[in-house]
C-alpha cells in the first residue's frame, strides 16, 4: 500500500465525521417529511454509551464465615490495575497506532500488547517474586495480521428521501479481516437480503449490489459466526460487490467479530443498522430503493514479521507439580471485558500467591500472555516450547478470560430512535466453567463457588475449552477456563464501566480458593 494514498484516505476520513456530525445536531424531534424520511440519525460515537448503567451498584461481595480479609484480592486494589490495563489500549488509540484511531487495542505485535507485558513483568517483581521471565514470540512465517488502517461507509443522499437529505457516516462499521477495495473506494446500490437465509436470498438479485444482512445474535456473536459467515460468502458467489453485517448489538458499537466474504465486508452497530433498516423500509414503501447507495473507503495493510513477549512469573514449591494460571493481555478496543479484567484477577493472584505467608506446596506458575488475537502469535503455545520443564511439571491449567463485566437485560423503554437499549443490573454476566477432564474433584469446588462467593456459574457443569486454552492444549492436565460471553464482546462498547467491582473480587477469591484446594490435593484427584 502506497503511503501516499493511506494519508489521503486518513485525512479524508478524518475530516469527514465533522460535517456529517454538524448535520446530526438539528434541532429534535425531526418533523416528518424531512431528511432521510424524517427518521432521526443514529447517534454520534461518544454520544450515548453502549448500554445504560445506572447508579445503583452492584451486590457487594459476601465472604464466607472464617475468610480472613486479603488487600490483595480486594475490589479496590483489583480495579486500580483494570484502569492501568484498559489505559495501555487507550494510550494506543490516541497514538493511532493501528492507523486513523478507529481501531485500537492492546495488539500483540504492537507497542500496546508490549508495554502491557513489561508493565506486568514489572508488577510481578514488584509481588516479591524473583522468577520473573520476559520470553520473546516470533510471528510464525507463514502467517501475516491483517490491518484496517482507515476507512469510511457513507450512505449517499438523496433528495428523494425529503428536502436537505445529506450524506451520513455510519461511524459504527468496521471493515471485517481481510477486507480489500482494490482501488480504495466502491460505490453501489444496497439491497436487503433479511437474515440471507438460502429460502430468502435465492428471491433477490444481489447482483452488483452491497447486500445487507441482518445479525442477531442469541448471545455472544462468536456463536453466529458459522451462519453469518457462510451466508456472507454465499452473497459474493451471487454477484454481491460487498456485505454489510447489521449486527443487532446493544448500543452502536464497532464489533470486530466475523471474516471477510471474499469482498468488502462491515459490521454495522445496532443503531446505525436500525436507522439504516428503516431507510431501506421507507425507501422501498415510496419506490425509490434502488437510489439508496454507500460509498465505502478502505485502506488496509498486512504485517509480517511481528514480535511479542509472555511475561512468566514462578513461585517455586517444596512439592512436586505446578499449577499454572494464564490470562491474556491481548485485546481488541478497550478491551476492558476480554480481557483486562482476567489480567487484573491474575495480577491480584500474583500477590496473593507472593506473599511467603501465602506460599504454595507446588509451584506456582502465572503466564501474562501474548494471547491469541494476533494470527502467527499465540502466548500459550510459546509458553510450552520455551518452558519444556513446567509445561512437564503441571498438574493444572486455569485459563482466567472474561470474567467481571456486568449483566445486561434490554430496557424497558427504547432510545429516542426507537432503537431498544439494554441496562445493567446488579450482578455479572453469566460465568461459564469448563473443566476439560471434567475432575468430579475440581467440578464439585466449582459447583461451590456461587454459594461460597457469590460468582455466577451457569448451572451446567461443562468441559470446554475457549480459544486461549485451546493454546495450551499440548498439556495433557486438567483445564479449567473461567469465561464469560456478553454481547459487548469484541466491541467498543466494551469500557470500564461496564465492569462490576465487586465481581472483580468475587473471582479472585473463588480462584485463590481454588488453587489453595488443588495445592494440596492428590494428583488423582485433580487428574483422575
Ligand atoms: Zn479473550
Amino acid at each position: 500500500m502506497a503511503v501516499t494514498r493511506f494519508a489521503v484516505v486518513v485525512a479524508t476520513v478524518l475530516s469527514m465525521p465533522a460535517a456529517a456530525w454538524a448535520q446530526r445536531s438539528e434541532p429534535d424531534p425531526t418533523p416528518a417529511g424531512g431528511p432521510w424520511f424524517g427518521l432521526r440519525l443514529p447517534p454520534r460515537p461518544g454520544d450515548a454509551p453502549a448500554v445504560r448503567v445506572g447508579r445503583r451498584p452492584p451486590r457487594p461481595v459476601a465472604l464466607p464465615p472464617g475468610e480472613p480479609a486479603s488487600p490483595d484480592l480486594s475490589a479496590a486494589r483489583i480495579k486500580a490495575d483494570l484502569d492501568r490495563i484498559v489505559g495501555f489500549a487507550t494510550e494506543a488509540r490516541e497514538l493511532g497506532e493501528q492507523g486513523s484511531r478507529q481501531m485500537w487495542g492492546r495488539v500483540a505485535g504492537f507497542p500496546s500488547a508490549a508495554n502491557t507485558t513489561a508493565w506486568a513483568a514489572e508488577e510481578f517483581r514488584n509481588a516479591g517474586i524473583s522468577d520473573v521471565r520476559v520470553q520473546p514470540i516470533a510471528q510464525d512465517a507463514r502467517a501475516s495480521f491483517w490491518m484496517p488502517l482507515a476507512w469510511e461507509l457513507r450512505l449517499l443522499g438523496d433528495s428523494s428521501f425529503g428536502e436537505g437529505t445529506a450524506d451520513v457516516v455510519l461511524e459504527s462499521a468496521l471493515p471485517l479481516a481481510p477486507s480489500n477495495i482494490p482501488d480504495g473506494s466502491l460505490t453501489a446500490p444496497l439491497v436487503y437480503v433479511g437474515a440471507a437465509s438460502p429460502a430468502v436470498s435465492k428471491h433477490i438479485d444481489v447482483k452488483g449490489k452491497i447486500a445487507v444482512q441482518l445479525v442477531v445474535p442469541q448471545g455472544h456473536m462468536l456463536f453466529e459466526r458459522q451462519a453469518v459467515d457462510t451466508r456472507a460468502e454465499d452473497l459474493v458467489k451471487r454477484g454481491a460487490v460487498g456485505v454489510l453485517n447489521l449486527v443487532r448489538l446493544p448500543g452502536n458499537e464497532r464489533a470486530r467479530d466475523f471474516s471477510n466474504c471474499g469482498n468488502p465486508c462491515f459490521n454495522i452497530g445496532g443503531r446505525d443498522g436500525h436507522f439504516l433498516e428503516q431507510v431501506l423500509d421507507r425507501a422501498a414503501v415510496a419506490g425509490v430503493g434502488d437510489r439508496v447507495r454507500a460509498r465505502i473507503t478502505l485502506a488496509a495493510t498486512t504485517r509480517t514479521g511481528l514480535k511479542a513477549e509472555n511475561a512468566v512469573a514462578v513461585i517455586k514449591g517444596r512439592q512436586a507439580g505446578a499449577i499454572v494460571l494464564n490470562a491474556h493481555v491481548d485485546g481488541w478496543f478497550d478491551g476492558a471485558g476480554d480481557n483486562a479484567d482476567g489480567l487484573a484477577v491474575l495480577m491480584a493472584l500474583a500477590r496473593h500467591f507472593g506473599r511467603p505467608e501465602h506460599h504454595l506446596e507446588r509451584t506456582l506458575v502465572l503466564v501474562a500472555s501474548a494471547g491469541h488475537h494476533t494470527p502467527g502469535i499465540n502466548g500459550p503455545r510459546s509458553f510450552v516450547v520455551a518452558n519444556p520443564d513446567l509445561a512437564r511439571e503441571a498438574v493444572l491449567l486455569v485459563n482466567i478470560e472474561h470474567v467481571a463485566q456486568r449483566n445486561f437485560s434490554p430496557a424497558r423503554t427504547t432510545a429516542p430512535d426507537g432503537y431498544r437499549e439494554a441496562v445493567a443490573d446488579s450482578g455479572e454476566a453469566p460465568i461459564a466453567v469448563g473443566v476439560t477432564n471434567n475432575s468430579p474433584f475440581l467440578q464439585a469446588l466449582i459447583d461451590d463457588g456461587p454459594a461460597r462467593y457469590g460468582v455466577n456459574f451457569i448451572s451446567e457443569r461443562s468441559t470446554f475449552q475457549s480459544g486461549e486454552t485451546g493454546g495450551w492444549s499440548s498439556l495433557s492436565v486438567a483445564k479449567v477456563s473461567v469465561m464469560q460471553a456478553p454481547p459487548l464482546y469484541h466491541t467498543t462498547g466494551e469500557v470500564l464501566d461496564v465492569i462490576s467491582q465487586p465481581g472483580l473480587e468475587r473471582i479472585a477469591r473463588f480462584l485463590a480458593h481454588l488453587v489453595r484446594q488443588a495445592d494440596t490435593a492428590r494428583p488423582r484427584s485433580i487428574n483422575p
